[in-house]
């Protein structure tokens, strides 16, 4: 192959890429190469390190060949574009954590892809000329190849300003911004180069290191972060459009070129991924959610055929107003289940005990995502894929995890006095029920002196979100066991939060599920109060819905038939969340509230409604949005 040579010299193995004419744009075909050189010298003990460079003046690499996606994609195949992606995705992660060290020189442009092959390794050194950058959402995609795993490590907001304008990124910048290590006069390189191939001495890199200049963007951090802090890119957008500066002029300017949907998406993917559970393999899988669908769903087509097809530069994005709709974004970053990325040699022996409505559809995603998962139920045999122990001990025996999802906290302990024993020094227990904070508490106090790491992760999103992998969880413990819990979280939800120490999940938990119960009931009685007083229920949810009496239950879960999205209430009220489960966890809300000697009337009210309508009404058995049908025949007294 003449775009790349592939070779030995020394001690190093040495790759350069030879496209200078196309900026050293990776083809597919260079990315297969790279990958088998890596693998190669990996196993080859005459090998002490890789050098990684490229011809030309003007480019490292800047990016990925993007024209073959274009022709494959217009033909309606999004596979061909999806290997692409995954393979080169895969190519990344194994630079990241080779075994040895990895020098890439980064002249002039290095971009996208560039940053992909020149920036995951152990030494990156910049010079005079280096403009780094993630130009992605320019042409419809997310900043990708790993590349948001330094734009949320990245101080401040520098990140989200990065990969919304694609900024270029100078060699003082990006060395700030975490792209780069060390600042090495270009006229060095070659000499340097050679020293490294008959030494194989990586000190010699920091031995010639110089300080760089500090970069403009440095200088900015105070206007970047006092305008990028926002939840979203509409808040974003707000205030930048509210000032009257240069800075705000100019950053408009260029976000007005890129994808509205693609920024979004990046602001988003950055908020979920910064935070200590951050690694790699989490921002590849993120990045490859959207990538996977850019074609399909997203602007990708038309952004490269506005740049390098009809090279017209006047793209007609998708919400080009700016305005993108939160659920366009959770949509693009949503879990891809079994067509998840690979990266290879991740998966887990797990063990899944409560293989119920949630737990079996939770269970079932783990399998799919290629771990090897082992269940146990007292009452229902595991399906899916998910093999089978004889007890709760077989389950938790030798596993790196085991998982409990079990119906309350008396359960739950039993259950730990079982599988704690059995589990090794050193594995994980998730407990994703939800049980009271002290039985929450008593086991993980359990499994630290059995050395064994302890995450409580109770969930919300009900059994639709167990099955889609879209659930929210909320974990208590240590920062060790929530890192090595949360890949597991990515694969079974679309967010986790890390509230705490042992005891704080199920604390955020009840609290949420406290305002859930009292909300419902304030939407099931205004619901009734309405119909006596002769208001459309349509006509009503349409004004509370945009108004400040919103809520998820009235907009997300409406417990009026035919009004507001598909909901249980268009089932007859088939759980859904049972009202059972709704009673049960009121009172532990209650329970807790009582230990701590916390005032909750509206709670304790809305345990008492549940209760009446479980025991002594129709409630058991039924959706806990059934309230309405409750109200309905009630008056006053
Ligand atoms: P479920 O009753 O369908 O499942 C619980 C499972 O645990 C059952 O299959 C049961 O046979 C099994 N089990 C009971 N004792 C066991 C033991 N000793 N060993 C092994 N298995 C045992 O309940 P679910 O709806 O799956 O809920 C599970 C947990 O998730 C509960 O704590 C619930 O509060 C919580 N939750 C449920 C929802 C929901 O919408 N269903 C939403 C959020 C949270």
């Amino acid at each position: 192959m003449t775009d790349i040579s592939i070779r030995i010299e020394g001690y190093a193995g040495r790759i350069t890429l030879q496209r200078p004419a196309a900026l050293n744009a990776m083809t597919y075909e260079m990315c297969v190469a790279i990958e088998q050189a890596f693998d190669r010298w990996a196993q080859d003990d005459a090998v002490a390190l890789v050098v990684l460079d490229a011809e030309g003046d003007r480019a490292f690499c800047s990016g990925g060949d993007i024209a073959e996606l274009y022709e494959t994609g217009t033909k309606g195949d999004y596979a061909y574009g999806q290997k692409f992606w995954a393979d080169e995705y895969r190519l990344n992660h194994k630079i990241f954590q080779y075994p040895k060290p990895v020098v890439s020189f980064l002249q002039g442009f290095t971009m996208g892809g560039g940053v992909g092959l020149g920036c995951h390794g152990s030494h990156r050194i910049v010079g005079e000329s280096s403009q780094i950058a993630m130009p992605e959402c320019g042409i419809g995609l997310m900043p990708d190849v790993g590349g948001t795993l330094m734009l949320a490590l990245a101080p401040g907001r520098l990140g989200e300003y990065l990969g919304t304008t694609a900024a270029r990124m100078d060699a003082g910048d990006a060395i700030f911004a975490g792209f780069a290590d060390h600042f090495i006069p270009q006229t060095q390189w070659p000499d340097l180069i050679a020293t490294l191939e008959q030494t194989g001495d990586i000190e010699k890199v920091a031995a010639a290191a110089a300080p760089p200049a500090s970069g403009p963007l440095h200088a900015a951090m105070p206007d970047i972060d006092r305008h990028f802090h926002g939840a979203a890119l509409g808040d974003v957008l707000t205030t930048l459009r509210a000032e009257d500066s240069d800075f705000a002029r100019d950053t408009l300017k260029r976000m007005g070129r890129n994808s509205p949907l693609s920024m979004a998406c990046t602001i988003e993917a950055l908020h979920r991924l910064r935070g200590p559970s951050l690694t790699l393999e989490k921002a590849l899988d993120l990045e490859y959610r959207f990538t996977a669908r850019a074609m399909e769903h997203g602007d990708f087509l038309e952004g490269i055929r506005a740049a390098i097809i009809d090279k017209d530069r006047t793209p007609k994005w998708k919400y080009a107003d700016g305005n993108v709709p939160a659920t366009a974004v959770s949509k693009m970053l949503m879990p891809l289940g079994k067509n998840a990325l690979k990266l290879g040699g991740t998966g887990m022996k797990i063990g899944f005990i409560g293989l119920g409505n949630m737990g079996a559809p939770m269970a079932a995603n783990l399998v799919k995502a290629g771990h090897e998962v082992t269940g146990f139920d007292v009452a229902n045999a595991p399906g899916d894929g998910v093999l089978e122990a004889g007890s709760a001990a077989q389950a938790a025996t030798d596993k790196d995890i085991v998982i409990t999802m079990l119906p309350n906290g008396t359960i739950l302990r039993s259950v730990a006095d079982e599988v704690i024993p059995a589990m090794r020094a050193g594995a994980t227990l998730i407990d994703c029920s939800t049980v009271d904070v002290d039985s929450a508490r008593a086991v993980a106090e359990q499994a630290a002196s059995a050395g064994v790491l302890c995450v409580d992760a109770p969930v919300s999103g009900g059994i639709g979100g167990a099955a889609g992998g879209t659930l929210t969880f909320m974990a208590g413990g240590s920062t060790a066991a929530f890192a090595t819990a949360a890949p597991l979280f990515d694969i079974m939800g679309q967010k986790a939060v890390h509230c705490g120490d042992a005891g704080a999940g199920q604390a955020a938990k009840i609290c949420n599920n406290m305002i859930l119960g009292a909300t419902m009931i304030a939407t099931c009685e205004a619901f009734a109060l309405a119909d006596k007083l002769g208001l459309e229920r349509q006509k009503m949810f349409d004004v509370v819905s945009t108004s400040s009496g919103f809520s998820w239950t009235m907009n997300n879960y409406c417990p009026a038939p035919g009004v507001g999205p598909t909901s249980p209430a268009d089932n007859g009220y088939v759980p859904g969340f049972a009202a059972e489960l709704m009673l049960k966890d009121l009172g532990l809300s209650q329970q807790a509230a009582a230990a701590v000697d916390a005032d909750t009337p509206m709670g304790q009210r809305a345990l008492e409604l549940y209760r009446q309508f479980v025991e002594e009404e129709d409630g058991q058995g039924r959706d806990f949005s059934a309230m309405l049908p409750r109200f309905e025949t009630r008056g006053r007294s």
